[in-house]
């Protein structure tokens, strides 16, 4: 059996080297690095791929959203709702541009924000909320749109975790993760559902001026050449990196197939098990499996089954450990049980497009045995 990984991206790029190889060659033989043709390419395909009516290649995940929330105009002191169980970058950019980040707990069952705790937490000076798509399913878009309207607050739909992923509206309509709200941002991160060779990101907007906006914002503040009419950033997608996402994104329904398949796999495997609760399914969204994340029971030593695990070489990981409001840059006190159940609680096994029966077989049987 090959060697277990969190994520397998030199077997995932094995698969496909001939056809990568050569795009990148392109992009070397005719030196156009920056602003190349596969950018432009790479973004028509995948405003086509999500619906998105514009999408706005920048370096990484965390500049599209700082680019986003610059671009929505928000000001020092604007308070700006989040998650509590997210990634830091969602919080960090919003703290960086002298806006409050209002972090809100989550949902016990689907780990996303809770609609609830996002009306509570809005006051005259809110001006947006940020829903994170946590481990590849969207979050529950409808009540927050619902709430964003009557308060007239924008919505930033962090879709780093969750490309590709379909949220279905209570009318039957159906959306992409990152097309619903003012803006969505994504990664391309290596790891990630769609990732690249280093670091890229993109902004979807179905806004046309907000995207000249946006573009403006990402382009030192300038739409014509020499002429800043803002303080902007340069963030742009490398084009060898356009290059390689504009093949992986053929594939990417594919691998979503395998990454469902694998959970499929692990669900099975631990259904109905008392010491673990598998991840739960929305009917609201389909779910890309950016990660398998389990929920021990309380009182489960999480280390000790993680030092077992690595004892027979079953990767895991724990996503998060430490809730945004406990650390240190961005302590705020507060209410938020489920994200601290969470943190002390959730363990993520090994998820990826290139996993074989084999090995999850042996992750799963090994996993039961350390949790008996
Ligand atoms: C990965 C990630 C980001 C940041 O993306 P980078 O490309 O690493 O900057 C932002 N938000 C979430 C939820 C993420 O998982």
């Amino acid at each position: 059996m090959k060697k277990l990984q969190m994520v397998d991206l030199v077997t995932q790029y094995q698969n496909m080297k001939p056809e990568i190889d050569a795009a990148i060659q392109e992009v070397l033989d005719t030196a156009a690095f920056i602003k190349g043709p596969a950018v432009k390419r790479f973004e028509d395909n995948l405003a086509v791929y999500t619906g998105a009516k514009h999408v706005i290649g920048c370096a990484n995940g965390t500049d599209a959203l700082q680019i986003a929330m610059m671009a929505l105009g928000l000001k020092p002191g604007d308070e700006v709702i989040t998650a509590s169980f997210t990634y830091v970058a969602t919080a960090e950019v919003i703290a960086l541009l002298g806006l409050k980040p209002v972090l809100v707990d989550v949902h016990p069952e689907h780990f996303t924000i809770d609609p609830e705790a996002i009306k509570h937490a809005i006051t005259p000076k809110t001006k947006a909320i940020v829903p994170v798509h946590l481990f590849g399913q969207c979050a529950d878009m409808a009540p927050i749109l619902e709430i964003a309207a009557a308060h007239s607050l924008y919505v930033i739909e962090d879709t780093a975790q969750a490309i590709g992923a379909v949220y279905t509206f209570p009318d039957g309509r159906k959306a992409q993760a990152g097309t619903m709200g003012t803006i969505g941002t994504t990664s391309f991160f290596p790891s990630k559902n769609l990732g690249c060779y280093g670091d890229g990101g993109a902004i979807f907007t179905n806004d046309d001026e907000l995207a000249k906006k946006l573009r403006m914002v990402a382009n030192h503040g300038q739409s014509i050449q020499y002429y800043h009419d803002e303080v902007g950033v340069n963030s742009r997608l490398d084009t060898i990196q356009a290059a390689i996402l504009d093949i992986k994104l053929k594939r990417l329904d594919d691998y979503a197939a395998a990454r469902n398949a694998a959970a499929d796999f692990y669900d099975q495997a631990f259904a109905n098990h008392p010491k673990v609760k598998t991840p739960v399914r929305v009917t609201s969204s389909t779910h890309v499996f950016h990660q398998y994340t389990l929920l021990l029971s309380e009182g489960i030593d999480r280390d000790a089954i993680k030092a077992k695990l690595a004892e027979v070489g079953v990767p895991s990981m724990v996503y998060y450990p430490v809730p945004l409001h406990k650390q240190k840059a961005y302590q705020m006190d507060g209410d938020f049980p489920v994200t601290e159940r969470l943190c002390a609680g959730v363990i993520s096994l090994p998820m990826h497009t290139e996993m074989d029966e084999e090995q999850l077989a042996y992750i799963s049987q090994h996993f039961l045995q350390v949790l008996a």
